[in-house]
């Protein structure tokens, strides 16, 4: 069923947009099932999970940090991770740099936007982005290669659809302002219920879960 539902996904997405499988709560099992139907990309919220899918993925897939990220778990998720899609803050972004320095790795990673300005939702708002790209920017071991965006949890796709706009035209002014260091190639945005609205708004990168692995449980 995974194989399946991974197949007609791909089928689907016009070439050039990545599929991130969203493997949150599944097992390295279902994680294996989604590599073996060719995913290229894992996605994982939570640390511990990721080490055990990281055991299964085995280089294979790239493996990309979409959830909430606590400094005290940098360390580990530097050691795990090819993209983390979720920086909102420079803090964040000075603890990744630091922790990648010691590894003498470069780190892509994706900045956070809050496009529904919902308060009690990570990221940043539209409006603060440039600034804080500016900072980071100038961190050696971070690279910004684009902008990721939830968009609003519930609601019909077409909810999400000015929201997925705001955060294209952000990419794209960004893009025209050409800020030493700051690449714009990925825009990482839409779900199992927006990926289609998401991929018509200009997303390169969707994030799938449920619609791959089934409903999660609790
Ligand atoms: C869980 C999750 C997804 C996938 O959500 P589904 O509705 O299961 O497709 C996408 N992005 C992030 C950040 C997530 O945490």
């Amino acid at each position: 069923m995974i194989r399946d539902n991974i197949r007609k996904l791909l089928e689907e997405l016009p070439p050039g947009v990545e599929l991130v499988a969203a493997a949150k709560t599944r097992t390295p099992d279902e994680v294996l099932s989604a590599l073996d139907a060719g995913v290229g990309i894992i996605g994982e919220n939570y640390i511990q999970e990721a080490v055990e899918a990281a055991g299964v993925v085995g280089g294979r897939a790239k493996m990309h940090f979409i959830g909430h990220l606590q400094k005290n778990k940098v360390k580990r998720a530097v050691e795990l991770f090819d993209m983390i899609e979720t920086v909102d803050s420079l803090s964040l972004a000075q603890e990744i740099d630091k922790h990648c320095r010691r590894r003498g790795k470069v780190m892509s990673i994706l900045i956070e936007i809050n496009s529904g300005r919902e308060a009690q939702k990570f990221g940043v708002f539209p409006e603060d982005a440039i600034e804080l790209i500016k900072s980071i920017s100038l961190l050696e071991n971070v690279g910004i290669k684009g902008l990721m965006t939830m968009g609003p949890r519930f609601g019909s796709p077409e909810e999400a659809r000015p929201y997925f706009i705001e955060t294209k035209k952000l990419y794209d002014h960004i893009k025209v302002l050409d800020i030493p260091g700051v690449e714009m190639k990925s825009l990482s945005m839409g779900m199992s219920n927006s990926y289609q609205v998401a991929v018509e708004e200009g997303a390169n990168i969707i994030r799938v879960g449920t619609m791959i692995f089934g409903e999660r449980e609790g």
